[in-house]
């Protein structure tokens, strides 16, 4: 058993800027659970209005650019905050020893990546920027006297009347009790709950699922973020995203007769066009037949300067290592799940409406709408944890009497290997891009009758992300008309082709 302030579950970018803000603010007795890094060590691109831009740019421009790539949706209160605070975010990096690339004549390095007007978003040259961070704070966070248990799940949360209490720690077969008056969830997004995406395997959407049954209210749960440059073509770098800023760097995209396509509907070029924006346009392109053979358009970095595309290692290696030289050959790219916007609904100071239970991070939702803008998981992950520690240590906590809760954590491994593929198969069939009423309601339907003839209370895992999936998959069907990241493509209840049953 173990008692803690502080319990925050999960270790990556949210978590470790909500560990260091506190650690700054003097909030003592504070443990990070986790069992691996999450998406942090991927991220190439972050972003921070710095006063000194030469764009002017200001936090205002950037707060509006986000509202609108999000189509209206995202919560204007929260995202005011966030981006009036930009530059705090950015210092308390700096301070925790983040460093980032400059220009030759010292000014900070900035990429224009997708949805924004200017470019705004922090980088290093030589690794990725979520690499840095964990490196560099990591270890000064556990000499600040945090501690960090590593390999750990958390398999579900602990509460008593409507609060939080700590949460059950699953570390190898070895089940533990964590009590804690707050805690934060820091564990991420939706991982590979719906299929094939390009989330690391720590990530598993579980979590979203165990939030609901601890009574949290969800909110956006159908925007399922498709990033848009995933490369589908050649063998040895499929799945690797191509980053947006390639698009910033002068990258065109081409449909199979050479057209840079997204010209007819973004005359000043394909810098900065959002996410979905990209990925309607290049699904024309398949639809019209103009596709590449893979099913996706082409992204045509040839012209970039070399050196530019050196400035991105893990991205122009992985290329040349597997045979592919971008100033020679095109690249063909499409759309793979990547991000999820919605999660936990949160106030101003990221708490839930569970007592004492906080959300930061991709494990929170509300901020970015129907479509996030490229490189903002990562500003909001600092920014949230930012703000998260700060109304914590606003709120007196009350010593947790600890009581002691039995272990409520249910496995049954062969629940597991039977029910969770067919739970995933409806999701993936149900919720690609592209989304029609009959498939949601038909993915519903046979993910209900799955809870309810087939035991699957029998394990928690299985249970939480079947419960994950009933909220994607109602929320999507709920939202009738096409917004951002998702797109509702319905037909006739009559056509033929969609009287069809859920094979699974
Ligand atoms: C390949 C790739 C590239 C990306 N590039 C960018 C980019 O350039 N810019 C950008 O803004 N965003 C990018 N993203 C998205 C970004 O990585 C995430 O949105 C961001 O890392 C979110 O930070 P987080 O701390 O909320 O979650 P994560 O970084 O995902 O960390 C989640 C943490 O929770 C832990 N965890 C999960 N489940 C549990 C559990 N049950 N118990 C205990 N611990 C748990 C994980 O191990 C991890 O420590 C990228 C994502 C991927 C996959």
């Amino acid at each position: 058993m173990h008692r803690h302030n502080i319990a925050i579950a999960g270790m990556g970018l949210a978590s470790l800027a909500t560990a260091a803000r506190l650690t700054e603010l003097g909030v003592k007795g504070i443990a990070v659970y986790a069992n691996g890094f999450g998406g942090t060590p991927y991220i190439a691109a972050i972003n921070f209005v710095l006063p000194d831009n030469p764009y002017g740019d200001s936090p205002e421009k950037y707060c509006s650019d986000m509202l609108r790539a999000g189509y209206e949706i995202g919560n204007r209160t929260l995202v005011e905050e966030m981006t009036r605070r930009t530059v705090d975010g950015y210092e308390l990096l700096c301070r925790w020893g983040v460093t980032f690339a400059h220009n030759e004549d010292g000014s900070v390095k900035l990429r224009h990546v997708s949805g924004h007007t200017y470019p705004r978003s922090l980088c290093q040259t030589t690794q990725l920027i979520g690499e840095e961070s964990l490196k560099t704070m990591l270890p000064r966070l556990e000499a600040s006297g945090v501690e960090i248990h590593r390999n750990c799940s958390v398999v579900s949360l602990l509460t008593d009347d409507g609060k939080v209490v700590g949460f059950t720690v699953k570390k190898g077969t070895e089940l533990s009790q964590v009590y804690a008056p707050v805690v934060v969830a820091a564990w991420g997004g939706a991982g590979n709950l719906l299929g094939k995406s390009t989330y690391p395997g720590d990530i598993c959407g579980n979590t979203l699922g165990m939030a609901k049954m601890a009574g949290a209210k969800m909110v956006d749960m159908e925007f399922l973020e498709f990033e848009p440059l995933v490369i589908l073509s050649p063998p040895g770098v499929e799945g690797e995203p191509s980053p947006t800023a390639m698009l910033g760097e002068g990258g065109y995209l081409r449909n199979i007769e050479g057209e840079r396509f997204l010209l007819k509907v973004r005359p000043q070029g394909e810098a900065g066009a959002s996410k979905s924006l990209i990925n309607q346009e290049a699904w024309k392109q398949v639809q019209a037949g103009k596709g590449a053979p893979h099913g996706g358009v082409y992204l045509d970095l040839r012209h970039v300067n070399r050196k530019i595309l050196q400035s991105y290692p893990w991205f122009f290696n992985r290329l040349m290592n597997n045979g592919y030289d971008p100033n020679q050959q095109q690249l063909e790219v499409g759309p793979m799940a990547h991000s999820f916007s919605g999660g936990i609904c949160v106030d101003c100071n990221y708490a839930s409406n569970v007592q004492g239970l906080y959300a930061v991070g991709e494990a929170c939702g509300g901020l970015h709408g129907a479509c996030r803008c490229a490189g903002n998981a990562a500003s909001q992950a600092v920014l949230s944890g930012m703000l998260c520690a700060e109304g914590i240590a606003k709120t007196a906590q009350s010593n947790l009497k600890i009581v002691e809760y039995p272990v409520a954590y249910r496995c049954d491994e062969s629940v597991r290997a039977c029910v969770l593929p067919k739970l995933q198969t409806i999701g993936a069939k149900s919720l690609g891009i592209y989304r029609n009423g009959l498939d949601l309601k038909a993915g519903l339907l046979a993910v209900q009758k799955i809870i309810n003839e087939q035991n699957v209370a029998r394990d928690t895992f299985t249970e939480q992300c079947a419960q994950a999936i009933v909220m994607i998959l109602a929320a999507a069907l709920n939202r009738e008309e096409s917004r951002g990241t998702h797109n509702r493509v319905d037909y006739p209840e009559t056509n033929p082709a969609y009287e069809k049953e859920f094979v699974v």
